[in-house]
């Protein structure tokens, strides 16, 4: 882990600097953003700054930061996941708040993170509910998901929410040559085609060929919609159907290209698509309302599929719906 440097996020640095100057620490925190957003980052550089005993907290050279930085911090621990859908198991969170209770080791909190927490169920939530509610004075809880909706509402009351905010093209710029050792031409590449605004992305882009290829299709399938091709819509889709976190990858970049189709129909310029050009096709072919249809039947393909739907049935009826 190398965070010298957080890019973007200005607003939840400062609070976080507030916080330890006033040396008022919560005893339970949530990171939520997309994925790629540097909710980890965000959450590893707020145990740094907890437990940094630099003098411009996080320092990133004591022995503490550089134990966090290599994972190697025994009071900053992370949870592993368990069960079938990879949340966290009833046993698992019991184990957590066992160890709770036993006094930190190198410094005087506990952390513990609890990561990609969107498949957290809710027995795991009540075990952990007594924990947040009165929680020893040296425990720390960090959560990190894509969205707050898998949290139970008494779980979001004792949580500080800190929304992790996408970053500006030149942010992902400066990350990727920086800190990731990309080459500006590669970096300009993965800008292109992930918007710039997600930096976990744009380096997945350039690491990973089945990424680049998912990019591709997105764009040929905006583009196939706006032409209404329905060969080349169906045979897109139909790469997708046996692999079921594929599909709901690839869907989430169909999201944002027709989420620009519809934010171009309003002239803004903020897009987050892997391909304007298509975007701006989609959006001059059609009306304000069909755009948002459109949207919204990949949206709910999306939630389908989270909700267990066969993959196959998904891709069928989204197939029917972007045909209309
Ligand atoms: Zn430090």
């Amino acid at each position: 882990m190398s965070i010298s440097k957080i890019y973007g996020n200005d607003e939840n640095l400062q609070f976080l600097r507030i916080m330890r100057k006033n040396q008022h620490i919560p005893h339970a925190c949530l990171f939520y953003g997309e994925k790629g957003s540097g909710r980890k980052t965000l959450a590893a550089y707020f145990a740094m700054t907890v437990l940094c005993t630099g003098e411009h907290a996080p320092c990133g050279v004591c022995g503490n930061c550089r134990k966090i930085l290599h994972n190697t911090h025994p009071d900053f621990i992370p949870v592993e996941h368990s069960g079938k859908k990879q949340g966290f198991s009833v046993d698992t969170v019991r184990e957590i708040c066992r160890d709770a209770i036993v006094a930190p080791n190198d410094s005087d909190k506990k952390i513990y993170i609890f990561t990609d927490c969107d498949n957290i169920g809710i027995p795991a939530q009540n075990t952990l509910l007594k924990l947040t509610e009165e929680p020893p004075e040296h425990v720390v809880l960090l959560f990190t998901a894509v969205s707050k909706t898998a949290f139970l509402e008494t779980m979001l009351s004792r949580m500080i929410q800190i929304a992790v905010r996408p970053c500006t093209p030149e942010d992902c710029r400066q990350a990727l040559t920086e800190q990731h050792a990309c080459t500006p031409a590669d970096a300009d590449r993965a800008i292109k085609a992930t918007s710039g605004r997600n930096i976990g992305l744009a380096l997945r882009f350039l690491e990973d060929s089945a990424m680049q290829e998912m990019t591709r299709q997105a764009s040929e399938l905006t583009q196939a919609v706006a032409q209404r091709n329905q060969y080349e819509i169906l045979r897109i889709l139909a790469c997708y159907e046996k692999d079921r976190m594929q599909t709901a990858e690839f869907l989430r970049l169909l999201l944002a290209q027709f989420r620009d189709a519809c934010m171009l129909k309003y002239g803004s310029a903020s897009l987050t698509g892997c391909d304007r050009p298509s975007a701006e096709q989609l959006s001059q072919l059609l009306t304000a309302g069909r755009a948002f249809r459109l949207y919204e039947a990949v949206q709910n393909a999306y939630e389908a599929l989270q909700a267990s739907v066969s993959t196959k049935l998904v891709l069928s009826a989204l197939g029917g719906k972007l045909l209309l």
